[in-house]
């Protein structure tokens, strides 16, 4: 379980981005971070993945108090982030943007055929069939948000945050993302789901906490939320 005590966060530029927010996620849910543009979202699900420090509260993951400070300190504690924008790498493979930087020293590419096989390893277990040799740019973008979620997963991750990613989807893609969603969540796997649209997420998550203006302005179980809302 994820647990967020009275974080608030306000930015260099004096920014309120989050203020007091506090909620709790249960393991092996999905749980939709929902409100409009500018609500907090993604600053919320930044300060879990460690790309923002928050400016006071406290996350805990099963009772035990976090502070991730870097992507990479985030993964350690299993959480993974795919991104709006996503976080790769038009001119390298796809072998090459779901390994690049896991080994600084050592590389992850000396041993391709190894890191390879990993792809197809990690592709297989999660169901989502990418080409590990086509370079990035060349792929659709239905097809690189597959290689960067497979990328957010690399790290024996238990909590997977998307940020609004039926933005750039169809919607026979949007209906497959959230049939692998079901699929990881059966597996076990804590799923947050940021999006703007209520709507869109009715039939996939348990329950949603909706942010305005920094606040947390709803949290329910979904079954609770009426359809006008
Ligand atoms: P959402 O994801 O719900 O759209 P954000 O977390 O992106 O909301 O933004 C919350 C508020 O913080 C907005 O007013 C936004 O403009 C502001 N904001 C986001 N990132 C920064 C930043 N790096 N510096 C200053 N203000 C920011
Ligand atoms: P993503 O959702 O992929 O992280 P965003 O579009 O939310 O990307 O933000 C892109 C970058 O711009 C982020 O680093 C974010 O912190 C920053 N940013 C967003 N809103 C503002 C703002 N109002 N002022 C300054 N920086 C901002």
């Amino acid at each position: 379980m994820i647990r967020f005590e009275h974080v608030s966060k306000t930015y260099p530029n004096g920014t309120v981005a989050l203020s007091d927010v506090g909620f709790s996620v249960a393991a092996g849910t999905i749980h939709a971070i929902c409100g409009e543009n500018g609500a907090g979202k993604s600053t919320l699900m930044k300060i879990l993945s460690g790309l923002e420090l928050p400016s006071a509260g406290s996350i805990s993951i099963n009772g035990e108090p976090v502070r991730p400070d870097s992507p990479r300190a985030a993964a350690a504690l299993g959480i993974g982030m795919v991104h709006q924008h996503f976080s790769l790498i038009g001119s390298l493979t796809v072998t090459e943007n779901i390994l690049l930087g896991q080994e600084p020293r050592r590389g992850p590419f000396v041993d391709r055929a190894k890191a390879r096989a990993r792809v197809l390893d990690l592709a297989a277990r999660y169901s989502l069939d990418v080409d590990p040799d086509a370079k990035l740019a060349t792929l659709s973008v239905a097809a690189q948000q597959k290689v960067e979620i497979l990328k957010a997963l690399s790290r024996d991750t238990r909590i997977l945050i998307l940020d609004e990613p039926t933005a750039v989807l169809s919607p026979p893609e949007t209906e497959e993302l959230f049939r692998r969603l079901v699929a990881l969540r059966e597996s076990g796997l804590t799923i947050l789901f940021i999006s703007h649209k209520l709507k869109e997420v009715r039939a996939l998550a348990q329950q949603v906490t909706t942010l305005r203006a920094g606040r947390v302005s709803g949290d329910a179980p979904m079954s609770a939320i009426s359809d006008d809302e």
